[in-house]
């Protein structure tokens, strides 16, 4: 069974798509080399509280953050800790929040300093190929269209696409269907409606695909040891269109204002 949300339902989730860009833009004030990744972390559960919000992802499956903070080789579901970032790092926190009701669901990777060219493009393109996937959430479009958006564009520059996990419905739960696989081929998989809220989330490796879990039972990193990238948006279908529920403004924001 897919959800399909009401208009007025897509406008209360917007609010919490909207406070996970927020909480994000938050962290990214704080980012900087010596900074360690539970601070970040006691950070987004503070303002998320503070904004009559309960962190989605703290206690989700038994998870001990309120952030999934994935530096360098980890590609997603990293646990907040004692490791400090540093000159070079590059580090993908993903948020969840549930307010009112719905979850709002969104990740950035971010830059600790002075990051390497080849990675700086990773990221860059990493994001670039979540937008030519939103493109392709329009009603009468099917999943394999935003998997084929994200992989035809990614593929050329060499790099790897995390199979193992995929994007997701979302909405009173966290991770609803239907699955939406940043690889596919046109025309294939669940067709898209009006009223479905989709997390789209592009996870892209500098190497190969290839992706293994650490023994703490969460955190996946890449198999070759090569850094990773990951960025998420909550989208909605919207009379036949796709609406960007999250943003990434607050956070640029941020970044151009520490760029200074
Ligand atoms: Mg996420
Ligand atoms: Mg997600």
């Amino acid at each position: 069974m897919i959800s399909l949300k009401t208009e007025e339902e897509i406008e209360i989730q917007r609010e919490s798509s909207l406070l996970v860009g927020k909480t994000l833009a938050e962290v990214a004030r704080h980012i900087r080399p010596g900074i360690k990744t539970i601070e970040l972390d006691r950070i987004a559960e503070t303002f998320i509280k503070d904004n009559k919000a309960v962190p989605g992802f703290k206690g989700y499956g038994g998870f001990p953050g309120s952030l999934c903070i994935s530096v360098n080789d980890q590609v997603v579901h990293g646990i907040p800790g004692t490791y400090e970032l540093k000159d070079g790092d590059i580090v993908s926190i993903d948020c969840g929040v549930l307010k009112n009701g719905f979850y709002g669901d969104s990740a950035y990777t971010f830059e600790v300093g002075e990051v390497d060219a080849d990675i700086k493009k990773l990221i860059k393109t990493t994001k670039e190929s979540l937008y030519l996937a939103i493109e392709q959430a329009v009603e009468g479009n099917r999943t394999g269209d935003i998997g084929y958006a994200i992989q035809s564009y990614i593929e050329p520059f060499g790099y790897g696409i995390v199979r193992e996990l995929v994007g997701h419905g979302v909405g009173r739960q966290l991770h609803e269907k239907p699955e939406v696989p940043n690889y596919g081929k046109r025309g294939s998989g669940v067709k898209l409606k009006s009223g479905m809220v989709l997390a789209i989330e592009p996870m892209i490796n500098l190497g190969t695909r290839a992706v293994k879990q650490e023994a703490d039972g969460w955190t996946i990193r890449t198999a070759d040891g090569k850094p990773s990238a990951h960025f998420e948006h909550d989208v909605a279908i919207r009379n036949g269109k796709a609406d960007m529920l999250s943003s990434f403004e607050m956070i640029e924001t941020v970044l151009k204002s520490k760029n200074q």
